[in-house]
């Protein structure tokens, strides 16, 4: 599952993925990457021209990487273009908008991070006011839109129910799960979080990646006898999960 956390700068992005991130989840951050590349301490928001290109093409390499594997990615993408978030979609991405106020992170950036920083903020805002459209769009992957109707769910699920992908029991205990992952949520209309619905239902984390956009769902292990952590595809090999006009994206999707 591919997280892309956006926001401005200073507004809490790193420790929400710090809250929420699991051990063996990859996180990737350019100011992170930018301050190991120029040996500059973690808490460092100033970087040259140099070192963020260079950061920013180990990103691409690091995102490239880890959507070819079955691992949860925290990208942590301040303002991604339409281009990427396309991109990232595609994948099958959760997004969450971390937004504590334009007050709040202005004075942050003031107090706390390098001059441009607070620029960087006022920008973020007056892109989100020209797009009032992809800002309702995007509510749909809020915190309150997504992290408390899985609480719902949980409250609400008995013990041991068969998840719907894989039909194997789902537990709240995450050690009882066969991918050792807390349950996610998940919309039963594969495009029901771009189109601001709540999620309605619990999977493994495992699959409810697995499942992406909902291409593969007549296919899913509860309907082919399959283990989850077995190929999707009806045989084995490169070529089985092809899908007409997206050959490049399912390629980089073959289950192992
Ligand atoms: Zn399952």
């Amino acid at each position: 599952m591919l997280h892309v956390i956006m926001g401005p700068p200073a507004a809490g992005k790193s420790t929400f993925v710090r809250e929420h991130a699991q051990h063996g989840d990859i996180i990737v951050d350019l100011d992170h990457l930018a301050n190991v590349l120029a040996g500059k301490p973690m808490g460092n928001h100033e970087h040259t021209g140099d070192v963020l290109a260079v950061a920013k093409a180990a990103r691409q390499a690091a995102i490239d990487t880890a959507l070819t594997r079955e691992v949860t990615v925290w990208l942590i993408h301040t303002n991604p273009s339409g281009k990427q978030r396309a991109e990232y979609t595609k994948h099958g991405a959760e997004f969450h908008t971390i937004d504590p106020g334009k007050k709040t992170v202005m004075a942050r950036c003031k107090q706390e991070r390098p001059y441009g920083s607070a620029i960087a903020a006022a920008k973020w805002y007056d892109e989100r006011k020209a797009k009032p459209k992809k800002n309702a769009r995007e509510r749909g992957y809020t915190h309150h839109a997504h992290d408390v109707p899985r609480k719902r769910l949980l409250l609400a699920m008995r013990d041991g129910e068969p998840c719907w992908w894989c039909g194997l029991p789902m537990h709240k205990d995450k050690r009882r799960n066969w991918d050792g992952q807390a349950l996610a949520a998940d919309h039963s209309n594969a495009h029901g979080a771009r189109n601001g619905e709540q999620p309605d239902r619990l999977l493994h984390s495992r699959c409810n990646s697995q499942r992406q956009d909902g291409r593969y769902d007549a296919r899913r292990p509860a309907l082919t006898g399959k283990h989850p952590s077995e190929s999707l595809a009806p045989q084995a090999g490169a070529q089985a999960l092809r899908r007409g006009e997206q050959d490049g994206d399912a390629a980089a999707f073959v289950w192992k």
